[in-house]
């Protein structure tokens, strides 16, 4: 089955409009497409939705007049530092973006520089930055239980750009596949996310090798996902994934239909 649930617009920080990405998913048959629009960040509203009702409204409006054609989802992406009231979404993603250091929210994500700005908060030392990020993560995922958790492992975007901070260190990975390891215990479903491989940034999707073979051992959930900010990458790298995942041991995704999570095979 062909779908995606992370799929960003022109409500937030994506290029296109909600019904431009539905037509185009239906051009490239999924029998399904979910939206995640960025929730409300009050400290940072560079990217997220501002009118979430109207958000809401259109995929309702889109949900109806393409019944017949896709089933269509209305999401959110959740940052784990704003939650959002979820009683109108269909399903949420938890994402963290953000580590708190003297008193601002800096992202980790959107540029090497703010990057590195973030690392400096913790002395330099990307093992202390790493349990932060872990240990803000882990708490926000046992809290408000995601249906999804979004790119687990996003403090590695930039580390195949420079020296590797985090991948190649023993001392980060054990962190993360310990932190895997407790975040698998809230039975959420752990998003497997191409979007960094569009971007030029990483060669594997998040979450990393090793962080799959703990989820693998854990039994946990995985769900494949493009994080789409433009019609055109609505499935980017998803057959050459499916082919990575299914090397490591993973026989199934998951996918949202007739409104519940149910098991796809990997073939
Ligand atoms: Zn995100
Ligand atoms: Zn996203």
């Amino acid at each position: 089955m062909l779908a995606n649930f992370h799929t960003h617009t022109v409500f937030c920080d994506g290029n296109n409009t909600p019904e431009e990405i539905v037509l185009a998913a239906i051009e490239k048959d999924f029998s399904a497409i979910g939206f995640s629009g960025h929730g409300f960040t009050p400290f940072d509203q560079s990217y997220c939705m501002k009118d979430t009702e109207a958000y809401a409204r259109e995929i309702r409006r889109l949900k109806e007049k393409y019944k017949n054609k896709i089933q269509i989802y209305l999401g959110v992406e959740e940052d784990a530092f704003a939650p959002v009231d979820r009683s109108a979404f269909d399903y949420v993603i938890g994402s963290s973006h953000y580590l708190r250091a003297g008193g601002r929210h800096l992202a980790i994500d959107s540029s090497p520089e703010e990057f590195y700005e973030c690392l400096k908060a913790f002395s330099g030392n990307p093992v202390r930055l790493a349990e932060a990020y872990y240990g803000e993560f882990c708490d926000y995922i046992g809290k408000r239980r995601p249906d999804i958790i979004g790119h687990f492992d996003l403090i590695t975007k930039y580390d195949e750009l420079g020296d590797s901070l985090f991948l190649k260190n023993p001392e980060y990975n054990a962190i993360a596949e310990r932190a895997a390891t407790i975040a698998a215990k809230s039975g959420a479903i752990f998003e497997v996310n191409t979007g960094a491989i569009t971007r030029g940034l990483r060669s594997t999707a998040y979450p990393a090798e090793n962080i799959l073979f703990t989820l693998r051992r854990e039994e946990a959930r995985i769900i494949l996902s493009s994080d789409s900010h433009d019609a055109a990458t609505l499935d980017a790298f998803f057959d050459e994934t499916k082919r990575y995942l299914y090397d490591i041991g993973f026989r199934h995704t998951y996918a949202l239909w007739n409104g519940e999570f149910i098991k796809c095979d990997i073939k």
